[in-house]
């Protein structure tokens, strides 16, 4: 079947799509619209934790679809509360407000550091956020961003954003003022090319925040899920934030994300937060699925095992082929190529049948489901090698 067949031109030009049209899915498999199989390892932008497509999901779909789907946010619903449940039983949070997406999550922690300022700090607004983060695409999380392409975009921004860097307390001291509420973190910049806050910054981050009384807001929307081999990210570093989002894999696939807070930085009023499909019993009752999945005994400690597997391996390639460091934590990891060809080893390694993910031009992401198999890795790394003879040799 030719790409031409499909109405590829009624879609808006957000991004450079390869033009391939995915029609089935399944674990670590993707099919294209000419039956062509990938081994896949950007599953959504770490956004499958447990592959495509998989029965639970499926049926969690099936049966809640048949029971409720939306009543309005204005009422209860069990499936949301379960999935709260499970999520403050197993955290340090108390309360969870979910959300369709991470940057709408972003944008209500935002909001809620804001309304927590007029509460408790006489009106002090500024959050600090970090140079080459990504918290999303609304105008306010965009801003938040420090993401350098998106400086000159959409002005003017949203304003109340100091910039420190990451893994520099002194930066971030710089930037408190009486104006500031909080520091909004990635423990992992992802889009950055996956740069891990040290558990050291993260522990003094901590004790800044305290010390000033404001409030440490963790993004979690990539690390979170199980995705770095603990529930949250944060657990590494053994600290606890007052504020926290998630999404990508917390629907394991499907539009789930959530801002999750402590009591005593719960301070919406009625009227301040809301949405029509916010907390909608079809998507939480998949997201509940999801997590008890990544709960369940064993689990996290075959991501961490995974982890490592997919780690030793791609410092032997990096080894073989002169190439640069491999970083991350878990299932979420960059191998620096050292060169600016990542997007030249993303095209090749697809036309091998490989998908991966360039998030800088030096570095490849890598971010498969969490519950793949050792082999899939092995014969990942077999795929990767053989682009990488090609564009690295070449
Ligand atoms: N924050 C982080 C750390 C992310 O990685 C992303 C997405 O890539 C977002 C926020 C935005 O999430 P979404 O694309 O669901 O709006």
């Amino acid at each position: 079947m030719s790409l031409a067949t499909f109405p590829t031109e009624t879609l808006m030009e957000i991004t450079e799509r390869p033009p391939l049209v995915f029609q089935r899915g399944e674990g670590s498999w993707l099919w294209d619209h000419d039956g062509r199989r990938y081994l896949d390892f950007v599953q959504g932008w770490a956004v499958n934790c447990l592959g495509h497509c998989p029965a639970v999901i499926s049926e969690a779909l099936a049966e809640q679809s048949r029971k409720l789907i939306t009543p309005s946010p204005a009422f209860y619903n069990e499936p949301s509360m379960q999935l709260a449940r499970l999520i403050v039983e197993h955290s340090c949070f108390d309360r969870v407000f979910f959300t369709n997406s991470g940057a709408e999550a972003n944008e209500g922690a935002i909001k809620l550091a804001r309304r927590w300022g007029a509460q408790n700090k006489r009106g002090a607004y500024e959050i600090v956020t970090f140079e080459d983060s990504f918290h999303g695409r609304t105008l306010a999380t965009m801003s938040a961003s420090g993401k350098p392409q998106f400086r000159p975009l959409f002005e003017p921004k949203v304003p109340g954003f100091p910039r420190a860097r990451l893994n520099d307390l002194a930066s971030v001291e710089e930037q408190i003022t009486a104006r500031t509420v909080a520091v909004m973190v990635e423990p992992i910049l992802g889009e950055a090319g996956v740069v891990p806050a040290t558990r050291e910054f993260m522990r003094e981050l901590r004790a800044l925040t305290r010390r000033h009384g404001i409030l440490l807001v963790v993004d979690e929307i990539q690390t979170g899920v199980g995705r770095t081999g603990t529930l949250w990210d944060y657990e590494h570093a053994d600290i606890t934030p007052d504020i926290m989002t998630l999404g990508k894999g917390l629907g394991g696939g499907v539009p789930l994300a959530a801002l999750v807070a402590t009591e005593a930085a719960s301070c919406f009023e009625p009227g301040d937060q809301g949405g029509t499909f916010n907390g909608n019993p079809l998507m939480a009752a998949v997201g509940r699925a999801v997590l008890e999945v990544v709960l369940a005994p064993g689990f996290l400690a075959g991501v961490e095992a995974r982890g490592a597997h997919l780690a030793q391996g791609l410092s032997r390639l990096s080894g073989r082929h002169g190439l640069g460091e491999v970083r991350g934590r878990g299932l979420l990891l960059a191998l620096d190529l050292r060169r600016d060809v990542a997007s030249k080893v993303v095209e090749v390694a697809r036309e091998g049948g490989l998908l991966l993910n360039a998030p800088r031009p030096h570095i490849l992401r890598f971010m498969p489901a969490l519950n793949l198999s050792l082999q899939e890795i092995d014969q990942m790394l077999v795929m990767l090698d053989a682009a990488l003879d090609r564009v690295v040799a070449g």
